[in-house]
């Protein structure tokens, strides 16, 4: 019920919005505000928000006049999402919220109202920026081992920061293989970090057993570390991963992120392995002091190709995002999934019973959790107040090509870390092409964009613009990336034609 009024009044809001935004002549201002400034040295756009939350006093009179212009603009998006001016302006001290304006604000001028929202450069790289990997994973997307024949040299990789950066990217995510044993990867954190990109790890925190390695990274500007657990067993783990006495080691680093103050997340993938371990590992992430639990969903690329019998069946990912988003309310810890349906089920949930907010009480007795607001992956979150929680409809879903993109360690460009090493899938290279053309022009990333484009349920599916499966795993089934997401309930005829065509290889 409350969801079904909140989306009435976004609704009002939101084409209140694209009405005044969503024309040519908004558009060319916009398109003129997002210019670079040669005296100012940098985006008009982030000189004019410096000018309105008081970070800067002074600034060219193009740059000045672009404040008058954008402030009423940012008074109107308050009054819309009902937050106060001064509340807008506490979030825009953060430079990674005004890159993130900015970044959207040029996506209007650029491409206007689209749903889901397209900004002017991907919220989030991930980089694969090696295939040398200390473990050795059944599950690994990048079949990871020993290091590639062609990686980018430390001048190479940091000509490609620098080209993100200056698009606008808002997050450096470093994955692999293993990016804490690239030899050169503080000097890369440390140079991202200093451009202004929030900087993140994806790592089996092997090398995080000793707290001094965390250190160095803290210091070279880390904010965030990913750290894949696959089991609560360390039998389950260590099969998985390939290296006896891997869990001990893991569980030490995450222990030392966790004492460093990084943000902290662990990473499991759910297959029919680890399944009946994943309420477990809540409450020991929770017992860690980590921030996010995220459930990884199973893909069958690279070496996971090998096991893609360990998938799970549509009933049972559902019956494990329900438990995820249950045992939130009480875990003290925020349960995420990269799972895109997880944003459906949590809508059916909370449809009939809608969260219970801090302190407040349920009708039972029950009381809520104390843990923050957040905006879980894929961008679903049913606790955002008001018309925000609706936004879901415009950033939310599959953010491959859209809101994410993959960089491999040659600086080939990818949709998503899972889409398959393919020639059709993928885009460009980051040094050897022009990255905003890529960006803007990708046949690829607009098929996947578009989602009104899916085929068979998902694309006649009310939350296709929440969720809209996930694309890698359509393709990895089908070799088709509008194809249905398998791993839904709504897609059971698909996941029984993956089934035959396995009987029938037999
Ligand atoms: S049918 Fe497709 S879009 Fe709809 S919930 Fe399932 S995976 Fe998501
Ligand atoms: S293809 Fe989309 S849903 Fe799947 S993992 Fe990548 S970003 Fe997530």
């Amino acid at each position: 019920m409350i969801l079904v009024g909140a989306r009435t009044d976004t609704a009002n809001t939101l084409q209140t919005f694209k009405a005044v935004a969503d024309n040519a002549f908004t558009r060319s201002i916009l398109k003129a505000l997002s210019k670079n400034c040669v005296k100012d040295n940098g985006n008009r756009l982030e000189v004019a928000l410096e000018l309105y939350v008081g970070i800067r006093n002074d600034a060219c009179v193009s740059c000045r006049l672009s404040r008058t212009v954008l402030s009423p603009i940012l008074k109107f998006a308050c009054r819309g999402f009902g937050i106060s001016e001064q509340e807008m302006k506490a979030k825009f001290q953060d430079v990674h919220w005004r890159r993130a304006l900015v970044s959207v604000i040029k996506g209007i001028a650029w491409f206007g109202v689209r749903r889901p929202y397209v900004p002017a450069a991907p919220f989030q790289v991930v980089w694969n920026i090696t295939d040398a990997c200390n473990l050795n994973c059944l599950h690994c997307y990048e079949s990871a081992g020993a290091k590639g024949q062609d990686e980018l040299t430390t001048d190479e990789a940091i000509r490609g920061i620098d080209i993100l950066a200056d698009e606008g990217v808002l997050i450096l995510a470093f994955s692999g293989g293993e990016p804490t044993i690239r030899p050169d990867i503080l000097q890369l954190v440390k140079h991202a970090s200093d451009r202004g990109l929030f900087t993140a790890v994806a790592t089996n925190a092997v090398t995080f057993a000793l707290r001094k390695r965390v250190k160095e990274f803290k210091i070279a500007g880390l904010k965030f570390a990913q750290v894949s657990l696959d089991g609560l067993n360390p039998r389950t783990h260590d099969s998985f991963r390939g290296v006896p006495g891997a869990f001990a080691k893991t569980v030490q680093g995450i222990k030392n992120c966790v004492a460093e103050g990084l943000f902290v997340e662990i990473a499991t993938t759910a297959t029919r392995y680890n399944i009946s371990e994943v309420s477990g590992l809540i409450d020991f992430a929770a017992e860690l002091g980590v921030d996010w639990f995220m459930l990884y969903n199973f893909i069958p690329t690279g070496r996971g190709a090998d096991i893609a019998d360990a998938d799970l069946s549509p009933d049972e990912r559902e019956d494990v995002l329900r438990l995820c988003w249950n045992r939130m309310k009480a875990a003290g810890v925020d349960v995420l999934s990269t799972a895109p349906q997880y944003a459906r089920i949590v809508q059916e949930i909370e449809a009939s019973a809608p969260f219970i907010n801090n302190c407040e009480t349920d009708a039972a007795g029950a009381q809520g959790t104390e843990r923050a607001t957040v905006m879980p992956t894929h961008f679903y979150n049913p606790r955002l107040s008001g018309q925000l929680r609706q936004l879901a409809d415009f950033v939310g879903g599959c953010g491959a090509g859209g809101f994410y993109i993959c960089v491999e360690p040659n600086g080939d460009i990818y949709p998503c870390v899972f889409f398959p090493h393919e020639a059709t899938m993928k885009v460009g290279n980051l040094l050897k092409d022009d990255f905003e053309q890529i960006w803007r022009h990708s046949k690829l990333f607009w098929e996947i964009r578009d989602k009104d484009n899916l085929r068979e349920n998902c694309g006649s599916c009310k939350h296709r613009y929440t969720c809209g499966g996930c694309r890698a795993r359509a393709y990895s089934y089908f070799k088709d990336v509008l194809a249905p997401d398998p791993g839904c309930v709504r897609n059971k005829d698909a996941w029984q034609r993956i089934q035959l065509n396995v009987k029938a290889r037999k």
